[in-house]
């Protein structure tokens, strides 16, 4: 049986306990918690359906409530197709989000890290 210390604590205990004994602190509860959620709680996952499948409409922008660009992407996304450029830029900007979005979904490491 392995001693760790706790990492919100300090407190020595058992690698067998799920949860710190003095302070309650779960690593494991709190990196799955942390996991797939964006920073204001909303689910990557989705986000990342909604780029790929509704990013010219602005769908993953209204998910995490960027009204303005989830707006300006709907407006780009339907009637800038009348104009061809605008239609061609909203796939670019949907895709680039779609993109950073996976560079940016949370691993184990990244969330231990901080
Ligand atoms: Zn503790």
């Amino acid at each position: 049986m392995a001693m760790i210390f706790c990492r919100e604590c300090g407190y020595k205990h058992s690698d067998k306990a799920k949860a710190c004994p003095k302070c309650g602190y779960s690593a494991e509860a709190t990196l799955s918690s942390k996991v797939n959620k964006l920073t204001n709680g909303k689910s990557m996952v989705v986000y990342l359906l909604l780029a790929w499948f509704l990013g010219i409409f602005g769908g993953h922008k209204f998910y995490v409530g960027k009204n303005g660009q989830a707006i300006a992407m709907l407006l780009m996304g339907t009637i800038g197709w009348l104009l061809i450029l605008p239609g061609i830029a909203v796939c670019i900007w949907a895709l680039v989000d779609f993109i950073v979005g996976i560079c940016n979904i949370p691993t184990p490491e990244k969330v231990l890290a901080k």
